[in-house]
């Protein structure tokens, strides 16, 4: 009852203030310019440093560690912290506890309510390895930046490749995409939106979650955490089970 209601009030709200939109089209912007930026010095790089044909195995091993990273991401916004949580909470942990409440949605995002978030979590790493990674002087640098700009690009995927899972008719091209298993399907993800939410959180192509399931990754992780950082007390179980958890 209180989730229906909890669900029927979100329904009727804008997906997040008109401010987090706003500092959300900023970030867009913000990813759109140093991705350029990065992508130059790459450029630059593999005129000076060749083996551009490293490039598409580099390409394959940044998705599979955005999609890590997605998961691993996903997992802490779930199991710590709350809404009340200052700055994180209402516009990044909030988003991901409503999301199990209703889970379509997602599916009524607009673009910039849907990838923004991504983009700010981006932002200030792209800032930090375009300033001080010599990306286009140093052999290490040009691999490097171009692992890194490729899971950039991944990472601001994953919220869109999320939006598609939960369509029941995403395009077709799209619907394709998932069949041959590139991006994340919503027959695979429906195991992460079944009580009590606690195992399948990648969300990029979801390739890691049956070994992490096997590994109860997630599991030990958790306990680790709340054994060794203060304040990470265990969830109620209700907030587990969907009325807050997303
Ligand atoms: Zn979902
Ligand atoms: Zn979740």
């Amino acid at each position: 009852m209180i989730q229906e209601h909890r669900a029927a009030k979100r329904e009727s709200e804008p997906r997040s203030s008109r401010a987090h939109w706003l500092l959300e089209l900023a970030g867009i912007a913000a990813f759109s310019v140093l991705a350029i930026l990065l992508g130059a010095e790459v450029y630059l790089g593999a005129g000076g440093f060749g083996h551009a044909w490293l490039l598409p195995a580099v390409a394959v091993l940044a998705y599979l560690a955005a999609d890590l990273a997605s998961g691993f991401v996903h997992f802490l916004a779930d199991n710590f912290g709350s809404e009340e949580t200052p700055i994180l909470g209402p516009n990044f942990i909030g988003p991901f506890r409503d999301h199990h409440v209703d889970p379509e949605g997602i599916t009524r995002n607009d673009f910039v309510d849907n990838n923004g978030n991504n983009c700010l979590a981006s932002v200030p790493f792209m800032l930090l390895v375009w300033l001080f990674v010599p990306v286009a002087t140093t052999a290490w640098g040009y691999f490097f930046g171009a692992f890194f700009l490729m899971v950039c690009l991944a990472v601001f995927l994953t919220n869109q490749f999320h939006q598609w899972a939960h369509m029941d008719a995403p395009p077709g091209w799209v619907a394709r995409l998932q069949g041959w298993g590139l991006v994340l399907s919503k027959e695979h993800h429906d195991v992460h939106h079944e009580s009590p939410y606690d195992t399948y959180y990648c969300i990029t192509v979801g390739v890691w979650n049956p070994l992490l399931d096997r590994l109860r990754f997630f599991e030990r992780a958790e306990r680790l955490i709340r054994r060794t950082i203060p304040g990470t007390d265990p969830l109620l179980r209700s907030e587990r089970d969907g009325s807050l958890n997303g």
